[in-house]
């Protein structure tokens, strides 16, 4: 039973008088309860809490918060049928992709529980001290990463659990040492409530300090410009819209005290395919492209909004055969899909409409859009280079390879880049590749970039725009040092050390002794 109150730390609260409504996009209805707007008095109360329990969480082994992260996957899954139905009901989405984005979150906070056990991810250094050495002793020096203090966190309304309150950016906070206060996405209000609940559940029965986790609500800017103005909190973890990202991280600049910003925001993927490959797969990579570009209504960060190919007459013939074949969908919301109806409409201005796909039923109903145009048409018109949000994107005939070479030097920092081509082919082609390497965080060879693995290795970020800092990424457990920095103990009794740096490696960590890795 979902309660529509704000959730800070073990307590629930809903001291304000405004009260706002999830909608379910398919038929425009308004789905119950009412939820209530966090004042800025339950921001403060939240932002406090998390402080309060920083100072004891930040101490906690790597054992005791996976134990947290472990009872988080295991009340979310409890949560059963109740999760799906609201998940299903609020975004449009259907349910086998409830289903799968459920697993995905899972499987992320039990690989997080995993990495934090094993513990080396702490980055251990033990420089051994000379106190012979001429002229000067040196001193014993070690450093490790520690958690930065509390996040605030921003969830994207196309994730509503993968990239939502339990999503990779809590997950990663809450996994370095750093308690988290998460503002609602009102797209997807009764799922949050549901997976905070399941947080604070798991947090009361694994012992964790009242005021790791808070969820408050708003459904417009001030509560969450507050949160990321907020003096205590440290760092800022963001997925959704290029202004969204660019605001927040512009308001953590002009704080006295400026924090970091990781955010995701949009990106078009481009999708390069070399010639002899799309004349010998020309077909089923047109089959691929349309199932890549409509899949889950186009509402991914990692869509291809832009293929890029040396003009081939069959191709064009294969997409203009199979776009009426690919229908559209329910967009999660009406903003997503009035930006997507003004951003096709801008497209065609500057474009040539090649394709269309069939139109469905309901209130935000989309369908897709294929455009195409050539090489000067492309850098005549800034526009095009833009995100449009939805199962559109844009195909560029090339003349030649020093076209192609050219359109990818023009290219602003995306997460992704794909390269269709035999093992000849990109050797011919290293050129493009070393180009593409220096503007993406992701670079698939002979694959779409819709499916992002959460693994160690992976890399879901890159240059701006696509994110606020390349440094890093908010996919897999890379994304951990986010939030922590390094800290170094000088002269430490070994007694006072954390136990990861301490002589005896009590943890049996790998760490990096006098310059070399080991136990
Ligand atoms: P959004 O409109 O940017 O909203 C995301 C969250 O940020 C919401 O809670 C929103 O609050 C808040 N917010 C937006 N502007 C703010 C501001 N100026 N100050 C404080 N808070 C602000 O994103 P969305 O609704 O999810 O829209 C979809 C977009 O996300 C697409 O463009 C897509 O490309 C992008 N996306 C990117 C990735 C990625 O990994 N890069 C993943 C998914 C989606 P309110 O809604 O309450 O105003």
């Amino acid at each position: 039973m979902l309660s529509g109150k704000n959730i800070i730390g073990f307590e629930t609260s809903s001291e304000g008088t405004v009260g706002i409504q999830a909608i379910n996009p398919a038929t425009g209805e308004p789905l119950g309860p009412l939820f209530f707007k966090a004042t800025h008095s339950e921001l403060e109360k939240a932002v406090i809490k998390a402080s309060e329990a920083f100072k004891t969480y930040r101490n906690f082994s790597g054992n005791k918060k996976a134990e947290f992260l472990e009872a988080i996957a295991t009340e979310i899954e409890a949560l059963g049928d109740t999760l799906l139905e609201r998940y299903v009901a609020e975004s449009g989405l259907p349910t086998g992709r409830a289903q799968g984005e459920r697993g995905r979150t899972l499987s992320q906070l039990r690989l997080f529980a995993g990495y934090i056990k094993e513990g080396s991810w702490v980055n251990a250094i033990i420089d051994t001290p000379q106190p012979d050495r001429q002229p000067l002793p040196k001193p014993d020096i070690r450093a490790m990463e520690r958690p930065l203090g509390p996040v605030g966190v921003f969830g994207a309304s196309n994730f509503p659990l993968a990239f939502s309150v339990a999503g990779g950016d809590t997950v990663s906070a809450l996994a370095a040492g750093c308690p988290v206060v998460y503002k609602a996405h009102p797209s997807h209000l009764g799922t949050s409530e549901l997976v905070g609940t399941a947080i604070i559940e798991a947090a009361k029965k694994t012992g964790m300090p009242d005021g790791v986790f808070s969820l408050i609500i708003d459904d417009g800017v001030e509560i969450g410009q507050a949160l990321v103005k907020h003096p205590q909190i440290k760092a800022i973890g963001f997925t959704g819209s290029y202004r969204g990202g660019k605001a927040i991280f512009d308001t953590a600049a002009l704080r006295p005290e400026p924090i970091p910003v990781y955010a995701e925001m949009g990106s078009i993927n481009p999708v390069f395919i070399l010639p002899k490959t799309l004349k010998e797969k020309g077909e089923a990579l047109t089959k691929a492209y349309l199932g890549s570009v409509t899949m889950g209504v186009g509402q991914f960060c990692t869509n291809p909004g832009l293929m890029v190919v040396q003009k081939d007459d069959t191709f064009i013939e294969n997409l203009k055969k199979e776009t009426p074949k690919a229908s559209g969908g329910i967009m999660l919301n009406r903003g997503i899909q009035a930006a997507y109806e003004k951003g096709i409409e801008q497209f065609s201005l500057g474009a040539e409409i090649l394709s269309t796909g069939t139109q469905p039923e309901g209130f935000t109903a989309a369908k897709p859009m294929i455009f195409s145009t050539d090489y000067a048409g492309f850098t005549e018109n800034e526009h095009l280079k833009e995100e449009v949000f939805g199962p559109s994107s844009l195909v560029v005939n090339c003349q030649s390879k020093e076209e192609i070479l050219k359109l990818a030097n023009e290219l602003s920092g995306h997460l992704t880049a794909s390269v269709f081509g035999t093992e000849e082919e990109l050797t011919a082609y290293a050129d493009l590749l070393q180009i593409l390497e220096q503007k993406v965080g992701r670079l698939i060879i002979n694959a779409f970039p819709t499916g992002v693995e959460v693994t160690h290795a992976m890399v879901h970020g890159g240059p701006f725009p696509a994110t606020t800092n390349s440094r890093s990424t908010s996919v897999g457990t890379l994304a951990i040092h986010r939030f922590t920095r390094p800290v170094c103990f000088q002269d430490m009794p070994d007694s006072l050390l954390p136990d990861e740096l301490k002589t005896a490696n009590p943890l049996n960590i790998w760490r990096k002794v006098d310059g070399e890795i080991r136990k």
